[in-house]
């Protein structure tokens, strides 16, 4: 299957040739004939499965027929995504798809001026790209309506929904003409997004790439039972054996990303951070680094790095174990985009074998253990006579001074990435399976 063979107008697919964009990707191949019909789409797709395209392309085709300009402070197209940054990537993406056409493609988010933004709306626009809080604002200024916006995507409408702009999403959703086609991609299918589907869908067509919350396939996924003063010397072994490949590092706090950044750095790897104690700048900047290979390790916290488009990225270390699962899928996203190999490795203290076992059950499988084994918990000696059993096995937020095991089997938190043998896990109950 080719690009051409979908429907799409021919300088859009010169404009694919150039960027070497040749073969739809799944996700593109289902939805795009749907969409230039006209049909709502609700797609289930985590970002690098090419969701932009298959939204945008469509879109710009439709938007190419229709003649004459959009009036002042209108846009025909309204694109709402969670973060700047992803809002950013897909103005980027949908600026090269659109590439010596006509149509105007814009851009409002938090962090940067208002005033210059409300500006550039003055003539109106085909297409907006906007997280939720910045279009509000701009809204409530009058400086855009949307009372001629017929095309509506919903991108990453599970992270929307997590950063709670559920509200920012009810009152932007009736400002939209009824006669509209609206198409919702999400990674994730919670209950809410059902419920938000029925009330801003009409008889989608729904199309998914992989089984809600599974992984693609193409990501070579392990863990490693270590203790966590043990992770920054197993994370900087491990990051030795690629020095030229880049590394995302995911951290569970803002403050721990960057301590970790500052560790890796002083070990001598080009490290930055991003996380919400970061300005907009500094994040631009070091996601621009990141993307140019001038960093080649990035530690980042969930929140910040959610929607990102980073292709170089082929190895994501998850440094602490998300306690959402739903993050571990979102975050070993960000390798094996577009059709490439990917690793991603996980650390596993035994605080965290809650969090594991959680994420287990979401993927549907074990994580191939790369070295160590399983923590069991330590049973807490018995000082005043009562049985202090209860503090080893925690689930996520932890009981009290609990979470101290040890090791199944004495390991060495040396690196054995791939081709050690693996151990079943000792633990109590039914292993997830
Ligand atoms: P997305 O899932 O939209 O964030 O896209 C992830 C990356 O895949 C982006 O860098 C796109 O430029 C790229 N991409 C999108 N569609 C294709 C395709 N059909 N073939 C190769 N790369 C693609």
């Amino acid at each position: 299957m080719d690009f051409d063979m979908l429907g799409l107008p021919p300088k859009l697919l010169a404009n694919l040739a150039e960027l070497n964009i040749t073969k739809p990707t799944p996700i593109q191949t289902k939805a795009i004939p749907h969409a230039l019909n006209g049909r709502d789409v609700m797609g289930l797709a985590q970002t690098g499965t090419g969701k932009t395209a298959a939204f945008g392309l469509p879109l710009l085709a439709t938007l190419l027929r229709i003649e004459g300009r959009p009036a002042p402070k209108t846009t025909r197209g309204l694109i709402l995504a969670p973060t700047r940054e992803l809002a950013t990537q897909i103005l980027d993406n949908l600026r090269a798809y659109a590439d010596g056409t006509q149509v105007r493609v814009q851009l409002v988010v938090g962090g940067k001026s208002l005033n210059a933004q409300a500006d550039r709306l003055n003539r109106g626009c085909d297409l907006l790209v906007a997280t939720p809080g910045r279009l509000i604002d701009l809204i409530e200024r009058k400086a855009i309506r949307l009372n001629e916006t017929r095309f509506l995507v919903l991108d990453e409408a599970d992270q929307m929904l997590d950063m709670g702009f559920i509200h920012a999403l009810r009152q932007i959703a009736p400002l939209l003409p009824k006669d509209r086609q609206t198409m919702l991609f999400s990674a994730t299918m919670p209950k809410l997004m059902e419920e938000l589907a029925q009330s801003y869908l009409t008889d989608p067509v729904k199309v998914e790439t992989a089984p809600p919350g599974k992984p693609a396939e193409k990501i070579d996924q392990c863990v490693h039972f270590v203790q966590q003063d043990d992770k920054l010397p197993l994370l900087i072994e491990h990051l030795a054996q690629h020095p030229t490949e880049a590394a995302l590092v995911f951290a569970r706090t803002k403050h721990g990303a960057e301590r970790l950044k500052k560790k890796l750095e002083q070990a001598g790897f080009a490290a930055g951070s991003i996380h919400g104690n970061k300005s907009q700048g500094q994040r631009d900047r070091a996601l621009s680094a990141f993307r140019e290979g001038e960093l080649l390790v990035l530690v980042a916290t969930d929140v910040a790095a959610r929607g990102i488009d980073i292709p170089a990225v082929r190895y994501v270390y998850n440094y602490e174990l998300p306690n959402v699962p739903d993050n571990y899928v979102h975050r070993i996203g960000r390798t094996a985009r577009a059709g490439r190999d990917g690793t991603a490795v996980a650390y596993c203290a035994p605080v965290e074998m809650g969090e594991l076992k959680d994420i287990q059950k979401v993927i549907g499988r074990e994580i191939t253990v790369a070295s160590g084994e399983s923590w069991v918990p330590e049973k807490r000696p018995a000082r005043s006579g009562k049985g202090g059993g209860g503090g080893g096995r925690r689930r996520s937020g932890g009981g009290g001074g609990g979470g101290r095991g040890k090791p199944a089997h004495a390991a060495a938190p040396s690196a054995k990435p791939q081709g050690q043998k693996r151990r079943r896990p000792r633990r109590r109950g039914k292993a997830a399976s």
